[in-house]
C-alpha cells in the first residue's frame, strides 16, 4: 500500500519506543521537508485546497509542469463526505509524482476530526485549528493533538489568534472577533510543539473589506523575530483578487513559506462548468476543468517563486 507514505514507517518505529525521538523521525516527513526547503530558499509552496479528484490531478500536473514542490490540501469536509477515499487518492498521487508533493489537512476544527484524519493514514500534516475556542482551551487541545499527530508521523500547523472570514468547508468565524497574533501568543503555540504557524496579521479568508488587505507587517516581523527558525510561517487568506505577485512576494520576504490557494482554483472549476456543461461530452468537460485549475496553480507557482525549485 502506498497510502501511508512517509507515515507508515514512522508510526511503526514509534511503537517500539526505541531509536530516535519523535521529532527526529519527523525530519523525514515530506511536507515538513518541502516547506523547510522553501523557507531556506526564499520562496513559498502553493498549498492547493482540493475538493475533487480533478483538483488533485490538476495540482500534481501543475507542479510537474512547473518543476515545483506543492501541497495538496483537503478540508475535513473531504473526510466527512468520502471518508478516506479522496485522501488516499491524493496520497497516491503525491507518492507517484515526479516532484515533491505532500498531503495536508487544512482547518481541522475539532479534536474528533483531527484524530479521525490522523488514523486514516495518508496525511503528512494537519492544521489544528482550535481558534474558535478561548485561548487556554485552544492551547490545551493543540498540545494534546500535536502529540497525537506526531506519534503517527504527522506534522502540525496551528493558528494563534483568529483569522476571520468564510471559506468553503470550514466554520464561519465572521461573527467572532478577529484576534491578531502577538509574539507572546505565538510563543505559547510554538511551545506546544507545532511545526507551522499561521499568524493572523490582518489577513482574512475570502472577501476583504472595501479597503482591501490592511496587513500588519510590523506585527508579523515581531512574531517572526520571536519564533525564529523553530517553526515555519504560513499564509492564509491570500485570495488572488487581493494577493497578486507583488503582495505575495512581500509576504515571502516577511517569512511566509507556504501560501494556501483556494478560491481561484475552485472558481476555475465552476467557470468551466457554467460555460460548457451540456454542450460538450462529460469527459471533455472534466478534462477542461482539470486544465483550467492546473493553469491557476501554475501561475501561482510563478508568483510564489516555487517554479523550478524541484528541478
Ligand atoms: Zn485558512
Amino acid at each position: 500500500m502506498t497510502v501511508n507514505g512517509t507515515n507508515g514507517t514512522i508510526n511503526g518505529a514509534a511503537a517500539n519506543g526505541n531509536g530516535p525521538s519523535v521529532k527526529d523521525r519527523l525530519k523525514n516527513n515530506r511536507a515538513k521537508r518541502i516547506v523547510d526547503a522553501a523557507a531556506a530558499g526564499g520562496y513559498a509552496i502553493p498549498a492547493v485546497c482540493c475538493y475533487t479528484l480533478e483538483a488533485v490531478i490538476a495540482t500534481v500536473r501543475a507542479a510537474e509542469a512547473k518543476k515545483s514542490p506543492a501541497l495538496i490540501q483537503l478540508f475535513p469536509w473531504a473526510i466527512e463526505y468520502a471518508d478516506g477515499l479522496l485522501l488516499h487518492a491524493a496520497a497516491e498521487a503525491a507518492d507517484k509524482a515526479s516532484v515533491p508533493i505532500g498531503v495536508h489537512m487544512d482547518h481541522a476544527q475539532s479534536p474528533e476530526i483531527v484524530r479521525r484524519a490522523a488514523d486514516l493514514g495518508g496525511f503528512d500534516g494537519i492544521m489544528l485549528d482550535m481558534s474558535h475556542y478561548e485561548e487556554e482551551e485552544n492551547l490545551r487541545l493543540t498540545k494534546e493533538l500535536v502529540e497525537y499527530c506526531n506519534a503517527r508521523g504527522i506534522i502540525t500547523e496551528a493558528e494563534p489568534g483568529r483569522i476571520n472570514g468564510v471559506e468553503d468547508g470550514i466554520t464561519d468565524t465572521g461573527d467572532m472577533d478577529e484576534i491578531l497574533t502577538t509574539p507572546v501568543q505565538a510563543e505559547k503555540f510554538v511551545a506546544c510543539g507545532i511545526d507551522w504557524l499561521a499568524p493572523a496579521f490582518g489577513n482574512v479568508h475570502g472577501v476583504y473589506g472595501p479597503k482591501g488587505p490592511q496587513l500588519r507587517f510590523d506585527l508579523l516581523e515581531q512574531v517572526r523575530a520571536q519564533v525564529g527558525d523553530r517553526v515555519r510561517l504560513v499564509l492564509h487568506g491570500a485570495h488572488e483578487d487581493y494577493f497578486q505577485e507583488e503582495l505575495l512576494r512581500k509576504c515571502i520576504d516577511a517569512g511566509m513559506a507556504k501560501a494556501n490557494i483556494n478560491g481561484p482554483v475552485a472558481a476555475a472549476w465552476t467557470k468551466v462548468q457554467g460555460e460548457l456543461s451540456g454542450k460538450v461530452s462529460l469527459t471533455t468537460l472534466v478534462e477542461k476543468q482539470t486544465k483550467a485549475m492546473q493553469d491557476v496553480v501554475e501561475y501561482h507557482c510563478d508568483f510564489l517563486k516555487s517554479t523550478g525549485k524541484a528541478a
